[in-house]
């Protein structure tokens, strides 16, 4: 009998590993998609908060796999005007948007 109890709380502990790995499973998939900044906290703190009501639990999982990824806005490298992130034009100089963060932006204007 002491087996069976054995193999019943085993299982209770696996059972309750999986729910948890579920419930974190949105601020799993935010940080490794690399959503940062307050989006990532807030998306930690629902999960948290509202996480157990299950529609807070589906909600933050959406958002979690739909998060734009890029916080920080982008420069024109021909004119290093701000671009909005969605921009593929710049809307200063019309060329098209080669891809360069601001911060590589910064690395590239302090290095020089
Ligand atoms: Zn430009």
């Amino acid at each position: 009998m002491a087996i069976m109890q054995l193999i019943g709380s085993v299982l209770k502990g696996v059972l309750i590993f999986v729910v948890a790995a579920l419930y974190f499973a949105p601020m799993v998939i935010a940080s490794a998609r690399g959503v940062s900044g307050n989006r990532c906290t807030t998306i930690v703190i629902v999960n948290l908060l509202l996480g157990w009501t299950g529609i807070g639990w589906l909600v933050v999982l959406l958002w979690a796999l739909c998060a734009a990824v890029y916080d920080r806005p982008r420069l024109c490298p021909f004119c290093a005007e701000v671009m909005k992130f969605e921009d593929f034009f710049c809307g200063n100089c019309g060329r098209v948007r080669v891809s360069i963060s601001a911060d590589e932006r910064h690395s590239i204007d302090t290095k020089s």
